[in-house]
């Protein structure tokens, strides 16, 4: 696939249903760039919870709006894991974003119109050149409206919270199943409900419900998505 046109995929969909998951394999197979900017909007949110602006009661959006500049972001590939891990001002906090006091509390930041403009900013600067996986809520209608390929992902929301509390319980142990689906359900509907940019299924996006499938069967029928696509772009 070295000579292809390197392409633009934009994967959006509901919270923990593998959209990072595939679209990292993706990135991978292609040897392409993949960029998960829902950790951006974690980290932007622990940014405002070290400085208190943030708790399950109070949000003091003004105080991060006029912080943002502030914030500073980028990726680094863990070599180890081949992943890429975000740093907030130079410290990686890979880890600490994915707790679920930060789960509990993102929702309500990425809803705030200044944190997606220096976000998407950010994200169209990162992806502008092609050759890009890139996840999140609004990729394929905002970030990169004419992306070649757009997914949109989904599952049961059962299914979603016993995959994700299987993953979080080798970290935390004491986490319960019922407190993943309750932030599941409220981040789906907090970020489907929004003024900005709000989570939607674009119309010319190709719906995936992962529910019944393995992530290598996923991994499987969005490749045959994408070297349908790459055959039809480079007969062209
Ligand atoms: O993808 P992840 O679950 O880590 O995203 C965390 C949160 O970040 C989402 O629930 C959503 O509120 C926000 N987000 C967003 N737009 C994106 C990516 C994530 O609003 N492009």
């Amino acid at each position: 696939m070295t000579d292809s046109k390197q392409i633009t995929i934009a994967i959006d969909g509901y919270s923990s249903c593998g959209k990072s998951t595939l679209a990292k394999s993706l990135a991978q197979t292609l040897n392409y760039i993949f960029i998960d900017t829902g950790a951006m909007y974690r980290a932007v949110a622990l940014f405002a919870f070290k400085n208190k602006w943030i708790n399950e009661l109070e949000f003091n959006s003004q105080n991060l709006i006029a912080n943002l500049d502030n914030i500073n972001l980028h990726f680094e590939k863990n070599e180890v894991t081949r992943k890429p891990e975000i740093y907030l001002n130079g410290e990686n906090v890979e880890s600490q974003i994915r707790t679920l006091e930060i789960s509990n509390l993102v929702s309500r930041v990425a809803s705030i119109k200044e944190v997606r403009i220096k976000l998407v900013s950010e994200q169209q600067k990162m992806g502008g050149k092609g050759g890009v996986v890139m996840d999140g809520r609004d990729i394929g209608s905002v970030v990169f409206p004419n992306a070649e390929i757009k997914f949109f992902i989904t599952a049961a929301p059962k299914i979603r919270a016993e995959r994700r509390y299987k993953e979080l319980l080798a970290s935390n142990s004491d986490i319960t199943l019922e407190e993943i689906e309750k932030n599941l359900i409220e981040r789906d509907f907090l970020d489907s409900t929004r003024t900005e940019s709000p989570l939607i299924q674009t119309v010319d996006s190709i719906l995936i419900d992962n529910s019944l499938i393995t992530i290598n069967e996923q991994l499987e029928l969005a490749l045959k998505y994408v070297y349908k696509k790459l055959k039809k772009i480079t007969k062209f």
